[in-house]
């Protein structure tokens, strides 16, 4: 960890969050199977969740940790607040799913539904926050503007300073480290095969249709494969000749020691968000700071970028630093019997990034006096995949009969993890999905589309 880093923080997550940790998921690769989900993070193991359930064989290959990149580092909102319009009714499904699976799973991943705040500052704020209540309306949802009085009656620190907020009391919390972990757990008792250390290098195309694939440990027939990829996504379909505009940026969040209960759900202030823990502490993250380490397919994409670069350049930190001429040149192309970039980064694994952790602290100071004296345990940082709308892919990839993209969720993937698996799960075995699939095509990049991009990550 770097030192400035250090400053703010006991200890960056060395085992937890990295190769470091051991391989639980060994199952040996079957010849063949029926769906072959690429990415063990929440979409690959809630995808092969919902195709066991439709007694589906399914393999799950991971090239490093189950959950070891996105899935385990995120704030672990599970939140219908403040969404696109189009995930709304998917992630309204969403949280009705983890709530089932936490019944069934015999770990407590900590899902509980208290609530999500966006805290408002300002008149304008609360203005702009009022506007999703249209969005909200025609789901019925319990989302309310709250007054002075009602925010301070919910979150028990520094009274007085919130106009308003706007509030979800449905929206709910879970564990990210727990939660993928216990369901992948409970998918092999079910029947799934899950590999870990296991990189999927190709596809194996005959007659132009998905055969299966080729992994480091060798070939599995099957005649659907699921590309779950997250940050990996672009590149995995790039040395199938395919561009999928998907770009990443680092976010850095910081757990405290155990802490007074200010309250019990998700808060976001302009300068800082927190989510109380099972632990007793809580979750920290700096609202709005979102770092984008520039490569060559910063450069690739920048047009299809455009109008979410316009919506919230604000947010945006470009960062130059670290191995610029690597990324400036990467590994695009390569032949299925030789090592590929995935088994080089088993764990995509960021330094933490020492202006966040600052502006956590200065944020907690302004906003939540009662947890600023805390230590940070522990920081980390995951790199969010991004698609030019803020809003995922589900569908099928038109170039080769077979092949499912699940992918971009945008720094939203976690909360609508289950709604989404259980849409590719029916996507890939023809069945109706139930929703409307429209905004999450493939080829909206393609086909002349305009990219209106959704509310945010
Ligand atoms: C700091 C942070 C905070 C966030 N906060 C929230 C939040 O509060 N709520 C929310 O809903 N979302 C949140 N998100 C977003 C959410 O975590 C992601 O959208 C979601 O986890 C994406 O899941 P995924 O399965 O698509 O990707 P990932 O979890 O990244 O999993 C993809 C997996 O695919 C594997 N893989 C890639 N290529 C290959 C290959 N060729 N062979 C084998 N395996 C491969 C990778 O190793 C990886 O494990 C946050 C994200 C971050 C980083």
């Amino acid at each position: 960890m770097s030192s400035s880093a250090s400053k703010f923080c006991y200890r960056r997550s060395m085992v937890v969050y990295s190769e470091r940790m051991p391989v639980r998921f060994t199952d040996a690769l079957p010849e063949r199977t029926d769906v072959v989900v690429i990415g063990g993070g929440v979409i690959g193991i809630a995808t092969a969740w919902f195709l066991r359930a439709r007694g589906v064989a399914v393999l799950v290959c991971e090239k490093g940790r189950v959950a070891g990149e996105q899935s385990s580092r995120n704030w672990g909102w599970i939140r219908q607040q403040g969404r696109d319009a189009a995930e709304l009714p998917i992630v309204i499904e969403s949280i009705n799913a983890w709530e089932a699976m936490a019944r069934e799973l015999d770990t407590d991943i900590g899902f509980t539904r208290r609530g999500v705040a966006y805290l408002a500052a300002t008149e304008r704020q609360l203005a702009d926050f009022e506007q999703w209540l249209a969005v909200a309306a025609p789901h019925q949802l319990d989302t309310k503007l709250l007054s002075r009085a009602e925010v301070d009656a919910l979150i028990r620190d520094r009274p007085g300073q919130w106009k308003g907020a706007l509030y979800t009391p449905s929206d709910g919390r879970a564990e990210p480290f727990k939660a993928v972990p216990a369901l992948a757990d409970a998918l092999r008792r079910r029947g799934a095969v899950i590999r870990e250390s296991c990189a999927v290098r190709a596809l194996d195309v005959e007659a132009g249709k998905v055969a299966g694939v080729v992994t480091e440990h060798g070939r599995v027939h099957a005649s659907a494969v699921v590309c779950a990829g997250g940050a990996w996504s672009s590149l995995f379909l790039a040395n199938l000749g395919i561009d999928l505009p998907q770009l990443t940026v680092r976010a850095t969040v910081a757990r405290t020691a155990v802490a007074p209960d200010i309250y019990a759900g998700n808060a976001a202030a302009p300068e800082v968000a927190i989510r109380r823990r099972l632990d007793g502490g809580y979750t920290v993250a700096a609202s709005g700071i979102n770092e984008h380490f520039v490569a060559a397919d910063s450069f690739r994409y920048f047009r299809d970028f455009l109008p979410a670069l316009r919506a919230s350049h604000r947010f945006l930190d470009l960062r130059f630093g670290g191995d610029l001429l690597h990324r400036l040149t990467p590994t695009r192309r390569w032949r299925a019997d030789e090592a590929t970039p995935f088994e080089r980064t088993r764990v995509l694994n960021p330094e933490p990034s020492p202006k966040a952790l600052r502006n956590m602290r200065a944020g907690l100071e302004q906003r939540f006096p009662a947890l600023a004296q805390l230590p940070f345990e522990e920081c980390w940082a995951g790199m969010i995949d991004v698609t030019p709308d803020v809003v995922p892919v589900m569908d099928a990839v038109p170039q080769y009969p077979g092949l499912y993209l699940a992918t971009g969720f945008s720094g939203h993937g976690f909360g609508i993890g289950p709604g989404a698996g259980r849409v590719m799960a029916d996507l890939v075995l023809g069945r109706p999905v139930g929703h409307d699939l429209e905004r999450f095509r493939f080829g909206r990049f393609f086909d002349g589309s305009p990219m209106v991009p959704g509310p945010g990550l």
